[in-house]
Protein backbone atom coordinates (compact mmCIF):
# COMPACT_ATOMS: atom_id res chain seq x y z
CA UNK A 1 0.00 0.00 0.00
CA UNK A 2 1.38 3.45 -0.82
CA UNK A 3 1.85 6.13 1.86
CA UNK A 4 -1.32 8.03 1.06
CA UNK A 5 -3.58 4.98 0.58
CA UNK A 6 -6.36 4.28 3.07
CA UNK A 7 -8.54 1.23 3.67
CA UNK A 8 -11.19 2.53 1.31
CA UNK A 9 -10.60 1.06 -2.13
CA UNK A 10 -12.83 3.50 -4.00
CA UNK A 11 -11.09 6.50 -2.39
CA UNK A 12 -7.70 5.10 -3.33
CA UNK A 13 -8.72 4.43 -6.93
CA UNK A 14 -10.11 7.96 -7.26
CA UNK A 15 -7.08 9.50 -5.56
CA UNK A 16 -4.72 7.70 -7.92
CA UNK A 17 -6.86 8.65 -10.92
CA UNK A 18 -7.59 5.04 -11.90
CA UNK A 19 -11.33 5.76 -11.62
CA UNK A 20 -12.76 9.17 -12.46
CA UNK A 21 -15.81 10.43 -10.61
CA UNK A 22 -18.88 11.38 -12.69
CA UNK A 23 -21.16 12.26 -9.80
CA UNK A 24 -23.12 8.99 -10.22
CA UNK A 25 -22.38 5.93 -8.10
CA UNK A 26 -21.22 3.06 -10.28
CA UNK A 27 -20.46 5.22 -13.33
CA UNK A 28 -16.76 5.98 -13.66
CA UNK A 29 -14.21 7.15 -16.15
CA UNK A 30 -10.99 5.13 -16.21
CA UNK A 31 -7.36 6.15 -16.48
CA UNK A 32 -5.07 5.08 -19.30
CA UNK A 33 -3.29 2.74 -16.89
CA UNK A 34 -6.58 1.15 -15.80
CA UNK A 35 -7.53 0.65 -19.45
CA UNK A 36 -4.14 -0.85 -20.19
CA UNK A 37 -4.70 -3.42 -17.41
CA UNK A 38 -8.13 -4.22 -18.85
CA UNK A 39 -6.63 -4.66 -22.33
CA UNK A 40 -3.84 -6.87 -21.01
CA UNK A 41 -6.34 -9.05 -19.20
CA UNK A 42 -8.42 -9.19 -22.38
CA UNK A 43 -5.35 -10.45 -24.25
CA UNK A 44 -4.69 -13.01 -21.51
CA UNK A 45 -8.21 -14.40 -21.93
CA UNK A 46 -7.54 -14.77 -25.66
CA UNK A 47 -4.29 -16.61 -24.91
CA UNK A 48 -6.29 -19.17 -22.91
CA UNK A 49 -9.39 -19.36 -25.11
CA UNK A 50 -8.42 -18.28 -28.62
CA UNK A 51 -6.98 -21.68 -29.49
CA UNK A 52 -10.48 -23.20 -29.44
CA UNK A 53 -11.21 -21.20 -32.59
CA UNK A 54 -14.27 -19.22 -31.45
CA UNK A 55 -16.06 -16.95 -33.88
CA UNK A 56 -15.36 -13.41 -32.70
CA UNK A 57 -18.25 -10.95 -32.67
CA UNK A 58 -18.56 -7.48 -31.17
CA UNK A 59 -21.80 -5.58 -30.68
CA UNK A 60 -22.56 -2.06 -29.44
CA UNK A 61 -23.73 -1.88 -25.82
CA UNK A 62 -27.40 -1.86 -26.79
CA UNK A 63 -29.71 -4.48 -28.23
CA UNK A 64 -32.96 -4.89 -30.14
CA UNK A 65 -35.78 -4.23 -27.66
CA UNK A 66 -37.94 -6.99 -29.18
CA UNK A 67 -35.14 -9.51 -28.68
CA UNK A 68 -34.69 -8.30 -25.12
CA UNK A 69 -38.42 -8.76 -24.42
CA UNK A 70 -38.36 -12.28 -25.83
CA UNK A 71 -35.23 -13.25 -23.87
CA UNK A 72 -37.16 -13.35 -20.58
CA UNK A 73 -34.82 -10.87 -18.87
CA UNK A 74 -37.75 -8.82 -17.58
CA UNK A 75 -39.21 -11.87 -15.83
CA UNK A 76 -36.02 -12.40 -13.84
CA UNK A 77 -34.32 -9.00 -13.50
CA UNK A 78 -36.78 -6.11 -14.07
CA UNK A 79 -34.91 -4.12 -11.42
CA UNK A 80 -31.60 -4.21 -13.30
CA UNK A 81 -32.80 -3.44 -16.82
CA UNK A 82 -31.94 -0.18 -18.55
CA UNK A 83 -34.17 1.06 -21.35
CA UNK A 84 -33.46 3.84 -23.85
CA UNK A 85 -36.09 6.54 -24.35
CA UNK A 86 -36.07 9.61 -26.52
CA UNK A 87 -37.96 12.79 -27.22
CA UNK A 88 -40.61 12.42 -29.91
CA UNK A 89 -42.79 15.48 -29.47
CA UNK A 90 -43.61 18.62 -31.43
CA UNK A 91 -42.37 22.17 -30.84
CA UNK A 92 -44.88 22.76 -28.08
CA UNK A 93 -43.74 19.64 -26.30
CA UNK A 94 -40.16 20.82 -26.76
CA UNK A 95 -40.97 24.16 -25.09
CA UNK A 96 -42.60 22.23 -22.25
CA UNK A 97 -39.59 20.04 -21.87
CA UNK A 98 -37.22 22.99 -21.63
CA UNK A 99 -39.47 24.62 -19.06
CA UNK A 100 -39.47 21.44 -16.98
CA UNK A 101 -35.67 21.23 -17.18
CA UNK A 102 -35.42 24.89 -16.18
CA UNK A 103 -37.71 24.34 -13.20
CA UNK A 104 -35.83 21.26 -12.10
CA UNK A 105 -38.96 19.16 -12.72
CA UNK A 106 -39.05 15.64 -14.14
CA UNK A 107 -38.77 16.19 -17.89
CA UNK A 108 -38.49 12.47 -18.71
CA UNK A 109 -42.18 11.56 -18.38
CA UNK A 110 -42.96 12.50 -21.99
CA UNK A 111 -40.11 10.42 -23.40
CA UNK A 112 -40.97 7.57 -25.75
CA UNK A 113 -39.28 4.19 -25.75
CA UNK A 114 -36.90 3.55 -28.65
CA UNK A 115 -36.28 0.26 -30.42
CA UNK A 116 -33.17 -0.39 -28.31
CA UNK A 117 -32.43 -1.24 -24.69
CA UNK A 118 -29.05 -1.44 -22.96
CA UNK A 119 -27.33 -4.82 -23.12
CA UNK A 120 -27.59 -6.58 -19.73
CA UNK A 121 -25.05 -9.36 -20.45
CA UNK A 122 -22.86 -9.77 -23.50
CA UNK A 123 -24.48 -13.03 -24.63
CA UNK A 124 -28.10 -11.81 -24.77
CA UNK A 125 -27.47 -10.26 -28.18
CA UNK A 126 -26.12 -13.51 -29.58
CA UNK A 127 -28.96 -16.04 -29.26
CA UNK A 128 -31.29 -14.53 -31.91
CA UNK A 129 -28.30 -14.16 -34.25
CA UNK A 130 -27.43 -17.85 -33.92
CA UNK A 131 -31.11 -18.88 -34.18
CA UNK A 132 -31.37 -17.09 -37.53
CA UNK A 133 -28.57 -19.23 -38.96
CA UNK A 134 -30.62 -22.41 -38.61
CA UNK A 135 -29.62 -25.71 -36.96
CA UNK A 136 -26.13 -26.06 -35.49
CA UNK A 137 -23.51 -28.26 -37.10
CA UNK A 138 -22.39 -31.46 -35.38
CA UNK A 139 -19.60 -29.59 -33.57
CA UNK A 140 -22.04 -27.07 -32.19
CA UNK A 141 -20.79 -23.47 -32.07
CA UNK A 142 -18.47 -21.29 -30.01
CA UNK A 143 -18.38 -17.50 -29.85
CA UNK A 144 -16.13 -14.83 -28.36
CA UNK A 145 -17.94 -11.67 -27.25
CA UNK A 146 -17.17 -8.52 -25.37
CA UNK A 147 -19.59 -5.73 -24.56
CA UNK A 148 -20.26 -2.95 -22.16
CA UNK A 149 -23.24 -4.10 -20.08
CA UNK A 150 -25.69 -2.05 -18.06
CA UNK A 151 -27.23 -3.02 -14.75
CA UNK A 152 -29.09 -0.57 -12.58
CA UNK A 153 -27.41 -1.35 -9.30
CA UNK A 154 -25.82 1.92 -8.11
CA UNK A 155 -23.39 1.30 -5.27
CA UNK A 156 -20.45 2.85 -3.45
CA UNK A 157 -18.58 -0.40 -3.96
CA UNK A 158 -16.30 0.13 -6.95
CA UNK A 159 -16.86 -3.51 -7.94
CA UNK A 160 -20.55 -2.87 -8.51
CA UNK A 161 -20.71 -0.64 -11.55
CA UNK A 162 -23.70 0.35 -13.64
CA UNK A 163 -21.74 0.12 -16.89
CA UNK A 164 -18.94 -2.41 -17.13
CA UNK A 165 -17.35 -4.71 -19.67
CA UNK A 166 -18.03 -8.39 -19.90
CA UNK A 167 -15.95 -10.70 -22.07
CA UNK A 168 -17.64 -14.02 -22.78
CA UNK A 169 -17.16 -17.31 -24.49
CA UNK A 170 -20.51 -18.85 -25.36
CA UNK A 171 -20.95 -22.48 -26.34
CA UNK A 172 -23.93 -24.04 -28.16
CA UNK A 173 -24.43 -27.75 -28.67
CA UNK A 174 -25.55 -30.99 -27.08
CA UNK A 175 -25.67 -31.23 -23.27
CA UNK A 176 -22.35 -33.13 -23.38
CA UNK A 177 -20.58 -30.56 -25.55
CA UNK A 178 -21.80 -27.70 -23.43
CA UNK A 179 -21.05 -29.21 -20.02
CA UNK A 180 -17.57 -30.18 -21.21
CA UNK A 181 -16.98 -26.55 -22.24
CA UNK A 182 -17.97 -25.35 -18.82
CA UNK A 183 -15.82 -27.92 -17.04
CA UNK A 184 -12.83 -26.88 -19.18
CA UNK A 185 -13.33 -23.21 -18.27
CA UNK A 186 -13.79 -23.98 -14.59
CA UNK A 187 -10.25 -25.40 -14.72
CA UNK A 188 -8.78 -22.76 -16.99
CA UNK A 189 -10.33 -19.86 -15.11
CA UNK A 190 -8.65 -20.97 -11.90
CA UNK A 191 -5.27 -21.49 -13.56
CA UNK A 192 -5.52 -18.08 -15.22
CA UNK A 193 -6.32 -16.26 -12.00
CA UNK A 194 -3.62 -18.17 -10.11
CA UNK A 195 -1.12 -16.75 -12.64
CA UNK A 196 -2.29 -13.29 -11.66
CA UNK A 197 -1.43 -13.84 -8.00
CA UNK A 198 -4.82 -12.97 -6.53
CA UNK A 199 -6.54 -15.07 -3.84
CA UNK A 200 -9.76 -16.70 -4.98
CA UNK A 201 -12.41 -19.30 -4.24
CA UNK A 202 -14.78 -21.12 -6.48
CA UNK A 203 -18.38 -21.56 -5.35
CA UNK A 204 -21.85 -22.40 -6.60
CA UNK A 205 -23.92 -19.27 -6.99
CA UNK A 206 -27.26 -17.88 -8.00
CA UNK A 207 -28.33 -14.81 -9.93
CA UNK A 208 -30.18 -12.01 -8.11
CA UNK A 209 -33.61 -12.99 -9.46
CA UNK A 210 -36.42 -10.56 -8.61
CA UNK A 211 -39.26 -11.18 -6.15
CA UNK A 212 -40.79 -14.23 -4.52
CA UNK A 213 -40.80 -16.34 -7.69
CA UNK A 214 -37.16 -15.32 -8.04
CA UNK A 215 -36.27 -17.01 -4.77
CA UNK A 216 -37.43 -20.30 -6.23
CA UNK A 217 -35.40 -19.73 -9.39
CA UNK A 218 -32.35 -18.90 -7.28
CA UNK A 219 -32.76 -22.06 -5.17
CA UNK A 220 -33.20 -24.16 -8.27
CA UNK A 221 -30.09 -22.64 -9.87
CA UNK A 222 -28.06 -23.44 -6.78
CA UNK A 223 -29.47 -26.95 -6.27
CA UNK A 224 -28.74 -27.87 -9.86
CA UNK A 225 -25.30 -26.21 -9.75
CA UNK A 226 -26.06 -24.23 -12.90
CA UNK A 227 -23.88 -21.26 -11.92
CA UNK A 228 -20.38 -21.16 -10.49
CA UNK A 229 -18.45 -18.05 -9.63
CA UNK A 230 -14.79 -17.38 -9.09
CA UNK A 231 -14.76 -15.07 -6.09
CA UNK A 232 -11.95 -12.69 -5.13
CA UNK A 233 -11.87 -10.65 -1.92
CA UNK A 234 -11.82 -7.06 -3.18
CA UNK A 235 -14.09 -4.92 -0.98
CA UNK A 236 -13.87 -7.30 1.94
CA UNK A 237 -12.80 -10.80 2.86
CA UNK A 238 -16.27 -11.57 4.26
CA UNK A 239 -18.08 -10.93 0.99
CA UNK A 240 -15.74 -11.65 -1.91
CA UNK A 241 -16.67 -10.46 -5.41
CA UNK A 242 -17.66 -12.64 -8.37
CA UNK A 243 -15.09 -11.90 -11.06
CA UNK A 244 -15.68 -14.84 -13.40
CA UNK A 245 -19.00 -16.66 -13.90
CA UNK A 246 -19.59 -20.09 -15.38
CA UNK A 247 -23.20 -20.53 -16.43
CA UNK A 248 -25.04 -23.55 -17.77
CA UNK A 249 -28.39 -22.40 -19.16
CA UNK A 250 -29.54 -25.92 -20.08
CA UNK A 251 -32.11 -25.54 -22.90
CA UNK A 252 -33.40 -22.12 -21.74
CA UNK A 253 -32.05 -20.04 -24.63
CA UNK A 254 -32.24 -22.92 -27.09
CA UNK A 255 -35.97 -23.31 -26.55
CA UNK A 256 -36.66 -19.57 -26.27
CA UNK A 257 -35.02 -18.97 -29.65
CA UNK A 258 -35.70 -22.31 -31.36
CA UNK A 259 -32.03 -23.28 -31.72
CA UNK A 260 -31.52 -26.94 -32.68
CA UNK A 261 -28.78 -29.51 -32.93
CA UNK A 262 -28.49 -31.44 -36.26
CA UNK A 263 -30.61 -34.23 -34.67
CA UNK A 264 -33.48 -31.81 -34.13
CA UNK A 265 -32.95 -31.64 -30.37
CA UNK A 266 -33.15 -28.32 -28.56
CA UNK A 267 -29.62 -26.92 -28.25
CA UNK A 268 -28.12 -26.39 -24.83
CA UNK A 269 -25.94 -23.38 -24.06
CA UNK A 270 -23.33 -22.30 -21.53
CA UNK A 271 -21.19 -19.23 -21.14
CA UNK A 272 -18.15 -18.14 -19.20
CA UNK A 273 -18.16 -14.43 -18.35
CA UNK A 274 -15.16 -12.34 -17.28
CA UNK A 275 -15.82 -9.10 -15.41
CA UNK A 276 -13.10 -6.92 -16.94
CA UNK A 277 -13.27 -4.06 -14.45
CA UNK A 278 -13.63 -6.42 -11.50
CA UNK A 279 -10.47 -8.29 -12.42
CA UNK A 280 -8.60 -4.99 -12.90
CA UNK A 281 -9.85 -3.87 -9.48
CA UNK A 282 -8.72 -7.16 -7.95
CA UNK A 283 -5.23 -6.58 -9.36
CA UNK A 284 -5.06 -3.00 -8.03
CA UNK A 285 -6.36 -4.18 -4.68
CA UNK A 286 -3.87 -7.02 -4.25
CA UNK A 287 -0.80 -5.64 -6.01
CA UNK A 288 -1.15 -1.93 -5.25
CA UNK A 289 -2.13 1.26 -7.03
CA UNK A 290 1.15 1.56 -8.92
CA UNK A 291 1.43 -1.05 -11.69
CA UNK A 292 5.20 -0.50 -11.93
CA UNK A 293 5.49 -1.94 -8.42
CA UNK A 294 3.48 -5.08 -9.17
CA UNK A 295 5.41 -8.33 -8.70
CA UNK A 296 7.65 -9.10 -11.69
CA UNK A 297 5.95 -12.46 -12.27
CA UNK A 298 2.53 -10.83 -12.58
CA UNK A 299 3.86 -8.08 -14.84
CA UNK A 300 5.38 -10.74 -17.04
CA UNK A 301 2.07 -12.58 -17.40
CA UNK A 302 0.22 -9.41 -18.38
CA UNK A 303 2.84 -7.46 -20.30
CA UNK A 304 4.73 -10.19 -22.12
P1 LIG B 1 -23.29 -12.37 -14.36
O1 LIG B 1 -24.05 -12.38 -15.64
O2 LIG B 1 -24.03 -11.69 -13.25
O3 LIG B 1 -22.76 -13.71 -13.97
O4 LIG B 1 -22.02 -11.43 -14.64
C1 LIG B 1 -20.92 -11.84 -15.40
C2 LIG B 1 -19.68 -11.17 -14.87
O5 LIG B 1 -19.81 -9.75 -15.01
C3 LIG B 1 -19.50 -11.38 -13.35
O6 LIG B 1 -18.74 -12.52 -13.11
C4 LIG B 1 -18.77 -10.13 -12.94
O7 LIG B 1 -17.40 -10.33 -13.04
C5 LIG B 1 -19.24 -9.08 -13.91
N1 LIG B 1 -20.25 -8.19 -13.29
C6 LIG B 1 -21.54 -8.48 -13.00
N2 LIG B 1 -22.16 -7.41 -12.44
C7 LIG B 1 -21.23 -6.42 -12.39
C8 LIG B 1 -21.24 -5.06 -11.90
N3 LIG B 1 -22.34 -4.50 -11.40
N4 LIG B 1 -20.09 -4.35 -12.00
C9 LIG B 1 -18.97 -4.88 -12.53
N5 LIG B 1 -18.91 -6.15 -12.99
C10 LIG B 1 -20.01 -6.92 -12.92
ZN1 LIG C 1 -23.61 -15.16 -20.92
Amino acid sequence: MCQSCTNNLLDNLLKHGHLIDTGVDGLYGRSGVFEDVVMRFDALITRWGGGDGPEVMRFPPAMNRKHFEKSGYLKSFPHLAGTVHSFAGDEKAHANLLEQVGNGEDWTLGQKSTEVVLTPAACYVLYPVVAKRGPLSGEGALFDLQSYCFRHEPSKEPTRMQLFRMREYVRFGTPDQVTEFRATWLERGQKMMAELGVPFDLDVANDPFFGRAGRMLANNQRDQRLKFELLIPINSVESPTACLSFNYHQDHFGSTWGIQTPDGEVAHTACVGFGMERVALALFKHHGMNVENWPAAIRKVLWS
